[in-house]
C-alpha cells in the first residue's frame, strides 16, 4: 500500500482552505445562541498537529473559538473515567438518532427513556450531569483541568460572554433537562446543571489547541510529545467511535461516506478531527450548513480525506 504523507507544509494546506473558502457563502453563522452572530462568515483556519510535534496551519489560527458541540467528547471522556462505561451508559444510549442535535422527539418516543446517545444536547446534559465534584465551580474546573491537560495547555478558560449568552436564551435546553428529571435520568437543579453546561460548552481556545486534543485521540490517549496518558485507551476508542457513529450530528452518515474521518463539530464552527496514529485535526469556520456542521470545514475535511486517502473505510 502507498502511504501518501499528508500536509507537510503551510502552504499545501492554504491552497486547500483557500479552495475549500468558496463554500463559506452558502451557509449562516448560528444565531440562536446571540454571542456567536458576531463571528465572520467568510473566515476559514485549520492546524494539523504530527504526531512527531510538527504543525502546519493555514489561515488566522490564533482566533479562539468556543467548543460547543466539541465539548460533548471531552466530557463523554471524563465521566467514563469518573463514572466507568456502566455508570454512564445508564443514563445515555449507544445509537444515532437521525434527529437534529437539539430535537426532543427522541426522549418522549423512545421506550427507555434515556436520551438516544452523548453527542445529542439530550444526551451531553446527562453526561454532564455525571461529572464529580461537590459544586458547580468544582466540577467547571475539573473540566477545564482535564482540557487544558488534554491540550498542553493551562491557560485555557471559557468565554463568559458566551456562556451568559447560552445560558439566558437556553429554553430549549432547559426543556431537554426537565424532560430528562420527569423520567429520572437526571436529578439535579436543572438551573445548575445548565449553568455548567453552558460554561463548558463555551470554553474556548484556538485551532491549534483543538488539533493537539484530535492527536491525543489518534493516539489512543497519548499525547505522544510529552509521552504522557491522559485518557485510558478503551475510552478514547469508545469517543472516537461516538465520534463516527455521531459527531457530525444527523449528517454523520453522509460524512462517514464521503470523508470517513472520526470528527466532531460545534455550532461555533469548530471540528476537532483524529486520524490514528499520524495527526489531529482543529478547523474553525463559522458558517455553518443546514445540519449545523461548519459548511467550509466539512469541504476541507473531504478534500483532505481524498487527497490524503484518510478515510478509515
Ligand atoms: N451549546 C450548544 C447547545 O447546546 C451546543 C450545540 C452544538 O454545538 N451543536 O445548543
Amino acid at each position: 500500500m502507498v502511504v501518501i504523507l499528508p500536509c507537510q507544509s503551510n502552504e499545501e494546506l492554504n491552497a486547500l482552505v483557500m479552495e475549500a473558502k468558496k463554500q463559506t457563502k452558502h451557509g449562516k453563522v448560528a444565531d440562536y445562541i446571540p454571542a456567536l452572530m458576531k463571528a465572520n462568515r467568510d473566515d476559514l483556519s485549520v492546524a494539523i498537529y504530527h504526531q512527531d510535534g510538527n504543525c502546519y496551519s493555514a489561515g488566522d489560527i490564533e482566533q479562539k473559538i468556543t467548543l460547543q458541540s466539541i465539548s460533548k467528547v471531552l466530557t463523554l471522556a471524563l465521566a467514563l473515567m469518573d463514572c466507568g462505561e456502566d455508570g454512564v451508559f445508564q443514563k445515555v444510549g449507544y445509537e444515532p438518532t437521525g434527529d437534529p442535535f437539539n430535537s426532543i422527539i427522541k426522549l418522549e418516543t423512545n421506550r427507555s427513556a434515556k436520551p438516544l446517545n452523548p453527542m445529542i444536547n439530550a444526551g451531553a446534559l446527562a453526561v454532564t450531569h455525571l461529572i464529580k465534584g461537590e459544586s458547580v465551580e468544582e466540577r467547571l474546573q475539573r473540566i477545564l483541568e482535564f482540557i487544558r491537560d488534554l491540550a498542553g495547555h493551562s491557560e485555557i478558560s471559557y468565554s463568559k460572554e458566551v456562556a451568559t449568552s447560552e445560558f439566558e436564551t437556553a429554553y430549549l435546553n432547559r426543556s431537554l433537562s426537565y424532560y430528562m428529571k420527569q423520567d429520572g435520568i437526571i436529578d439535579e437543579d436543572v438551573e445548575q446543571l445548565l449553568d455548567l453546561y453552558t460554561k463548558q460548552c463555551a470554553i474556548e481556545m484556538d485551532c491549534l489547541d483543538l488539533s493537539k486534543i484530535g492527536l491525543v485521540f489518534a493516539m489512543d490517549g497519548i499525547d505522544p510529545v510529552r509521552e504522557k496518558r491522559i485518557i485510558p485507551a478503551e475510552v478514547a476508542r469508545l469517543c472516537k467511535t461516538f465520534m463516527v457513529t455521531c459527531g457530525m450530528y444527523n449528517a454523520s452518515g453522509e460524512f462517514a461516506v464521503r470523508v470517513g474521518i472520526p470528527a466532531k463539530s460545534g455550532v461555533s464552527g469548530g471540528i476537532m478531527g483524529s486520524i490514528r496514529n499520524r495527526f489531529g485535526i482543529g478547523i474553525f469556520g463559522p458558517s455553518l450548513d443546514q445540519q449545523g456542521n461548519s459548511i467550509g470545514g466539512v469541504k476541507l475535511l473531504k478534500m483532505m480525506s481524498e487527497k490524503y486517502n484518510l478515510s478509515i473505510f
